[in-house]
């Protein structure tokens, strides 16, 4: 779909949800995320090829995240343009770059003391092992034609490293996964996934910083396309969902003296929120585990650590 002249969304599905890229046509050709490791061949390059553009006109992929539906496709973009520079933010580089740390670090960090996680080994869809050629910090420019640049920002909270662009021209900003609302929704419409921040302050100074910034459409991974009012009410929701979150966990430690696991105070927070589909309460374990971090940090919850899985009780 075109966006605005020049600019484009790629869609496909992933897990029920909504997959986004983006693609930005200049005297540079930009694309924002690469999707899974299948992404490239099956809808990328055929999306390019209507726009009678060869795979080897890329200039730049970025990465917006450290995320296998984000980053998968990394080697293909580059095997089928070698001349392609791929980046991301420095801080997400060693978990973009191979798929066996992002699981070990990103998705399945948690295991040994709370007994929650993914699959151990690296799903297929996370793609191969791929050098970035250089990262973002946040601020740079992307020159995509005399008149036309946009803006990196980094929006972490999701991830250290996370980026958006923005684009002044146009008031629009593409945001990949750094604002979540109450949850991921589905395609066909529903939640399809909890909320997946992991640094719970960090994440709330974001959601300023983009109340801050001049937007008229803001676009992102997975999400429905927002204009004006809907980008202040989704980011409103976010704020909220966040507090909720550190409600009902906080009541449900008042109320458990003997402490809750990990795996207990995901179950309560999904109850709390209401809507997200139980199958896919597991995901709600880092958002949970930001909040006990942020909780312990301010020396209102205590772990455990001699128990396994690791109890927290508040202190
Ligand atoms: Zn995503």
């Amino acid at each position: 779909m075109e966006l605005y002249k020049n600019v484009y969304q790629i869609q496909s599905l992933y897990g029920g949800r909504n997959l986004f890229q983006y693609l930005f046509v200049g005297d540079n050709n930009l694309l924002v995320d690469t999707g899974i490791a299948e992404t490239p061949v099956k809808v990328i390059f055929p999306y390019l090829d209507r726009l009678k553009l060869k795979p080897d006109r890329l200039t730049l992929a970025v990465t917006t995240h450290a995320d296998l539906d984000h980053q998968g496709g990394n080697d293909a973009i580059k095997r089928a343009s070698p001349g392609a520079f791929l980046a991301c933010g420095e801080s997400d580089r060693a978990l973009v770059e191979d798929p066996r740390a992002l699981f070990d670090r990103r998705y399945n960090f948690l295991r040994a003391e709370h007994d929650v996680g993914f699959d151990s080994d690296p799903s297929p869809d996370a793609g191969r092992k791929r050098a970035m050629d250089f990262t973002f910090l946040g601020g740079e420019r992307i020159r995509l034609r005399d008149d036309w640049s946009l803006e990196v920002l980094h929006v972490p909270g999701h991830s250290h490293g996370h980026l958006a662009l923005y684009d002044q021209r146009n008031r629009a900003a593409f945001v990949g996964d750094a604002i979540h609302g109450r949850g991921c929704p589905k395609a066909a419409g529903g939640m399809a996934i909890p909320v997946t921040y992991y640094y719970v302050d960090i994440y709330l100074s974001t959601l300023r910083y983009f109340e801050s910034l001049a937007i008229d459409v803001l676009y992102s991974g997975h999400w429905p396309i927002m204009r004006g009012e809907e980008i202040r009410d989704f980011i409103a929701e976010s704020r909220q969902t966040v507090e909720l979150l550190d409600r009902v966990i906080t009541e449900n430690l008042g109320n458990t003296p003997g402490g809750l696991t990990l795996r207990e105070l995901m179950d309560a927070a999904a109850m709390g929120v209401g809507d997200w589909p139980k199958e896919s309460w597991n995901i709600a374990m880092f958002a949970v585990w930001g909040h006990m971090k942020r909780l312990e940090e301010r020396g209102k919850a205590r772990a455990l650590r001699g128990t396994k899985p690791v109890k927290y009780q508040l202190a």
